[in-house]
């Protein structure tokens, strides 16, 4: 049996912070109280004056593994996680080939573990020909949702997630619609799993599609109605099914509307948004450059402070990145060319802590990074929260000291970052996987989690 002990510090338990050390034993925490000491062999840390938070659950991440092992792979993507104290990852299914099958999901789940050094959770896709039987059988196979893109096609013949109106290519398959939703919602509602959307209405994007030469056009070619009409839609049909509908990166006022309006009417609707959409406006592109092309785009001041204020009054529950690293390469490119996505997964953690110190209480960081996506993820009893029972992932934070974000200091495999330059009030300063510091790489210990399901 070997032993952690961390004393000293602000331990964030779910009755909010206290000074206590913390006993972990085989990775798992066992007591959280002040005076402890070692009962065998182990190692013993100091975190006076630090706090001890639980690690981050990020719900939303692009490993690009397996398919484009030159943007990222699970172990780049981990290592940053790692460092910037997520211990949790949820990847999205638009990997190629795309998690549409039990099959799939099984061997990328296989290929994750052999270099993940955090755990790592799997979303499955829906596509428009997707069947009930399918969706079971990822189910069982440990899906922890499953997602909808509204607006994007499916090539057949490269088995991949592909944003491509109007085209009119018998290789591609139409994009899951309403319909699609409508016909699969009661199917995600009996297995207890979150049905996610990227929520943007097609009919709309198609009707505002330009040429999209400079971030003028990026704003006006995917309108915030887009988002808020795919959320209003999705909603109607969620609610209709018993569904749980969860929508992806929230960027715009309206959109925060249009769910606010649906969790009146009884939706059960969760949100995510995404520390680019908190911290950053349009205004923000001329000094940042093609790491703020991203989708849906960072809009106006009046859609950041919607949000800030959403994630305020706890309408939105949750932070995650959408962490979608492309080379460094194609995001020198021309603006046009440049393809839409930016890593971020490993500043999650310092953009929710210093946004919370500026909103008065940073106890809301570990709230919207850990607690909440733990309990949305089915995780619950495992992940999210420093108590006797729980997995040990740690994360010791000095609140002393600063992090400017450098790209050297970056693990994801790309350097680029909308974040870059970035001043935090915080420093991460050692991050524990099941009592395991991981801050600094070593051997891949990453592990599937899997939702503790009750509907099934
Ligand atoms: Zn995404």
């Amino acid at each position: 049996m070997t032993e952690l002990l961390i004393r000293n510090g602000t331990v964030y338990v779910p009755a909010g912070p206290r000074k206590a050390d913390v006993l972990v034993s085989d990775g798992v925490v066992t007591k959280v109280e002040p005076g402890l000491a070692l009962t065998a062999e182990g190692t013993e840390v100091d975190a006076r004056g630090k706090y001890v938070l639980p690690g981050a659950v990020d719900v939303h991440v692009h490993s690009r593994d397996p398919g484009f092992p030159e943007k990222e792979d699970f172990g780049t993507l981990t290592a940053a996680a790692a460092a910037g104290g997520v211990t949790v990852v949820l990847d999205m299914p638009n990997t190629v080939p795309a998690v549409d099958s039990a099959g799939v999901l099984e061997s990328k789940s296989a290929l994750a573990r052999s270099k993940a050094h955090v755990d790592f959770g799997l979303w499955g896709l829906i596509r428009s020909s997707t069947t009930p039987e399918q969706l079971e059988s990822m189910a069982e196979a440990g899906a922890i949702g499953f997602k909808a893109y509204l607006a994007y096609s499916f090539s057949l013949s490269r088995k991949q997630v592909l944003y491509s109106p109007g085209d009119d290519d018998p290789d591609l398959e139409p994009p899951a619609d309403y319909g699609t939703l409508s016909r699969l919602a009661p199917v995600v509602a009996r297995l207890g799993l979150p049905l996610a959307i990227h929520a943007e209405d097609p009919t709309i994007l198609t009707a505002f599609r330009r040429p999209v030469l400079t971030y003028t056009d990026l704003l006006d070619s995917r309108p915030p109605d887009a988002e808020a009409v795919a959320i209003s839609a999705a909603a109607a049909v969620a609610r209709d099914a018993g569904a749980n509908l969860h929508v992806a990166h929230l960027s715009s006022a309206v959109g925060l509307k249009a769910a606010e309006d649906a969790i009146r009417a009884g939706t059960a609707l969760t949100l995510e948004t995404c520390p680019q959409f908190l911290l950053l406006t349009a205004d923000d592109f001329d000094r940042v450059g093609t790491a703020m092309k991203m989708l849906p785009p960072v809009r106006t001041a009046a859609d950041r402070a919607a949000l800030v204020d959403g994630l305020k009054r706890g309408v939105i529950g949750m932070v995650s990145t959408d962490h979608a690293p492309h080379t460094d390469e194609e995001k020198s490119l021309s603006f046009e060319e440049v393809p839409a996505g930016s890593p971020g997964v490993q500043t999650l953690y310092l953009s929710c802590l210093q946004l919370a110190k500026d909103l008065g209480d940073v106890w809301l960081a570990p709230q919207w990074v850990s607690r909440a996506p733990a309990e949305f993820a089915g995780l619950e009893e495992s992940k999210g929260c420093i108590a006797p029972g729980f997995d040990a992932d740690l994360v010791i934070v000095d609140p002393k000291m600063r992090t400017r974000v450098r790209p050297e200091d970056m693990r994801s495999r790309q350097r680029h970052g909308a974040l870059n330059d970035h001043e935090f009030d915080f420093a991460i300063d050692e991050v524990y996987l099941r009592g395991e510091p991981v801050t600094r790489g070593g051997k891949p210990r990453g592990r599937m989690v899997r939702p503790a399901l009750v509907a099934r």
